[in-house]
């Protein structure tokens, strides 16, 4: 229901001593399915609805939220994608002497990260993961700015870069900061009254979710930990403000994991070289592959069509998911697994895990939620369409 026209929110905001505060609250993989059966702010947030998340991980759906915009679109969806032109990691061969036991350690991994990050000026969310050291100068990045700030999207704007353009006074929480911070942060600045609209970023819950996956008794406890940081910042916020509108959103749910396969294994016992015939990106849910001949494409691909805990996509479908990248940048064949099923090791993770989220999103554990305390203004039924409501609730916008 839309029940704010353009003239009564013309009307809304022309009254100067009217002062109105809009918050976008973000919570990494609060799905609609890990709410259900929870109870959280239904009191204070009575306005709730499932929205059709993006098909990729957090680095497709995020800016999909910021942009309103497809992957293809944006030019975001997942890291590392074959460029051994432009890849930045050449260097990376060096280490390959080091013992399997020494690279592959997460701290070694995790170091390395952000050693590299300084050292090519990286200012996006940068980890190298469990990509082989050996190949990682075949590969570039795809989120080398940071995306919460103006100027940080591969193609065309984001909200911030809106919200700058158009003079609004926010609050943007740095990603790079705790959920305690940034809370601090958001409500420091919510205290002195001079923002319109703020952004607050809060991304624990996925890895909490990755960890113990949605039944868990510590995912009830974290709920309950976000419902009264948030009741504290809305009565601060309404100290400071005549009127504050809230909303809550996520990027996508969490799957819980009931089945691993060794897609690596299948692929690397094939009659191919890697690197010579074939290149390979395994993600946790999905495979992404670029050929160097036709025999690696027909056996790569009539082993992939025999697994049968995943399926290969077809061009038509990535088009309609908004995955069709210019020169197949992402893959020129896409292996998505099933709900539930993690390929292990992946370049993303040498074990196993309870949740897991990058399926098709159809899924139900797919489905990313919003709610608020006022009836979202226009049609609001995917994470895509939060970048137009974004406009509306900062003032940029009448109506969507
Ligand atoms: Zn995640």
């Amino acid at each position: 229901m839309n029940d704010f026209t353009p003239v009564t929110l013309k009307r809304r905001y022309a009254r100067s001593d009217s002062r109105v505060l809009s918050m976008m609250v973000f919570i990494d993989a609060l799905g609609w399915e890990v709410l259900k059966d929870r109870k959280f702010m239904e009191a204070e947030l009575p306005y709730r609805r499932k929205l059709k998340s993006v098909f990729g991980f957090s680095s497709a759906c995020v800016p999909s939220i910021l942009t309103g915009r497809s992957p293809r679109d944006h030019g975001h969806w997942s890291y590392f994608y074959y460029s051994p032109k432009t890849s930045p990691f050449k260097a990376l061969n060096l280490l390959r002497a080091l013992p399997k036991s020494l690279s592959d350690r997460g701290r070694v991994r995790h170091w390395l990260s952000r050693l590299l990050a300084k050292a090519y000026g990286f200012t996006g969310y940068f980890q190298i993961y469990n990509m082989p050291l050996k190949f990682a100068g075949l590969f570039d990045y795809c989120e080398k700015h940071d995306i919460f700030k103006p100027g940080g999207m591969n193609h065309g704007d984001n909200i911030f870069d809106v919200l700058k353009e158009n003079a609004v006074p926010y609050h943007v929480s740095d990603w790079h900061n705790s959920e305690e911070d940034n809370l601090k942060a958001c409500r420091d600045e919510i205290e002195q009254g001079e923002i319109r609209f703020a952004f607050l970023y809060m991304a624990s819950m996925d890895g909490l979710l990755h960890q113990v996956g949605k039944e868990s008794s510590k995912v009830d406890e974290k709920i309950t930990w976000y419902e009264g940081e948030m009741k504290q910042i809305l009565d601060v916020a309404q100290e400071h403000y005549d009127e504050v509108r809230v909303h809550i959103c996520s990027d996508h749910g969490m799957a819980t994991v009931n089945e691993t396969i060794d897609l690596m294994k299948t692929i690397e016992s094939l009659p191919l070289e890697y690197g010579k015939d074939y290149v390979a990106v395994y993600d946790s849910t999905m495979a992404r592959f670029w050929f160097h001949n036709d025999t690696a494409r027909s056996v790569i691909c009539k082993a992939l069509d025999e697994e049968g805990l995943g399926r290969i996509l077809s061009d038509d479908e990535l088009t309609e998911l908004g995955c069709d990248f210019d020169n197949q940048k992402f893959g020129e064949t896409i292996f998505l697994v099933d709900p539930g099923v993690i390929i292990v090791p992946s370049h993303m993770g040498l074990k196993p895990i309870t949740g897991m989220h990058g399926y098709h999103p159809d899924h139900p554990d797919s489905d990313a939620a919003l709610l608020s305390n006022v009836a979202p203004i226009g049609n609001v039924d995917a994470i895509t369409d939060l970048f137009d409501l974004m406009k509306v609730e900062s003032g940029i916008r009448t109506t969507q």
